[in-house]
């Protein structure tokens, strides 16, 4: 972290805002090692390879999701060898963290690969992306920020940018900050660590849907940010109004990781409920994902007709739009696909 941190930050124990902070080791670059204590209630929180922890008295749930994602996520080679991520293994991989959405083409990124999901999901990414307009001004924090590939996008804009996750894959943003420096911190998304309007955006990849109180995640987000600020979500999970809760979500929660299937009206109403002014839903192309999907994945010996037509609908979409328009209802019901969140407060 850089000493610059400390200007928005609040105690999420007693939430006083003045703290003290105990260096013990600095690059000359950020803080490296230390500690930020609460003037008030006295509670500590550690920094370690340069990320400060807030994860102290966050609820079991949280615990556990954390402790699920450390138990079982490797990274995979191609030799189909698991490498646990410590800090060798996030030097050792570094350019594929580096290459990050969309990768350098490499069997990581394909089917079956480590960060497969990642890179299908780029496609939905960027645009989202050149689609806020930034100036470059803006402060800027990553919910979930994992591998945080989002946050370094953020702060080569020229945004002041904070990563924040529960997991330890936050450890491999710490190549990144050579590029474009970003804070990174560890903390709960339903109880974090900063003042009332400190940000002008929050964006999200995949992680609200983590939350089994939205209405409270919501709620902490719309109090972190600046009036007029905004929320972006993308590559959430959402299921159809009369889609049943599909049976992977009953494994995850087994294991001990937060997934949770909300229906559309189910996020709206969360966003609403704690007073967000505009909420927009958009529901992204189906042509684009699977043209993504398959051109990531070996060709089949047959035909892909599918493929055609996505292809022909992205060459024209005037007729992807209305085809989009006629199935809106439908997806709605019964599976929505990728969509797209913004609130703004
Ligand atoms: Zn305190």
């Amino acid at each position: 972290m850089r000493e610059a941190l400390l200007e928005i930050l609040r105690c999420p124990a007693c939430k006083n805002r003045s703290f003290s902070l105990d260096e013990n080791e600095t690059d000359g670059f950020e803080i490296k090692s230390g500690s930020i204590v609460c003037k008030d209630c006295r509670a500590s929180y550690p920094i370690h390879d340069g990320i400060v922890d807030f994860l102290k008295n966050v609820s079991d749930s949280v615990r556990r999701e954390r402790k699920a994602m450390d138990d079982e996520e490797y990274i995979t080679d191609g030799n189909g060898n698991r490498y646990r991520l410590t800090e060798e293994t996030i030097q050792r991989f570094g350019s594929k963290f580096l290459s990050l959405p969309e990768g350098d083409g490499s069997h990581f990124f394909k089917r079956g690969g480590s960060f497969q999901s990642i890179r299908e999901a780029s496609g939905r990414f960027y645009p989202t992306f050149e689609g806020l307009g930034l100036t470059g001004r803006e402060d800027v924090l990553e919910i979930g920020a994992c591998f945080s590939y989002a946050s370094l996008r953020f702060a080569k804009k020229g945004c002041r940018v904070v990563a924040l996750d529960i997991s330890n894959y936050l450890k491999a943003a710490n190549l990144l900050i050579d590029v474009a420096y970003f804070d990174r911190i560890f903390s709960d998304m339903h109880a974090m660590p900063f003042a009332d309007s400190s940000f002008d955006i929050v964006f999200g990849s995949a992680v609200l849907h983590h939350s089994k109180d939205l209405k409270k995640a919501f709620g902490e987000i719309r109090r972190v940010l600046k009036p007029g600020g905004r929320i972006v979500l993308i590559n959430e999970s959402a299921r159809g109004v009369f889609e049943k809760i599909p049976p992977g979500f009953e494994e995850l929660e087994k294991r001990g990781f937060g997934d949770t299937s909300y229906t559309i009206p189910e996020w709206k109403k969360a966003a609403s409920g704690v007073g967000f002014k505009k909420i927009k839903i958009e529901l992204l192309s189906l042509a684009d994902d699977y043209i993504m999907r398959r051109e990531n994945r070996d060709p089949g010996p047959w035909p892909d007709f599918k493929l055609r037509l996505a292809r022909f609908l992205k060459r024209h979409r005037p007729v992807e739009a209305c085809l989009s328009f006629l199935l809106a209802l439908p997806r709605l019901f019964f599976r929505p696909k990728s969509w797209r969140l913004y609130c703004y407060k």
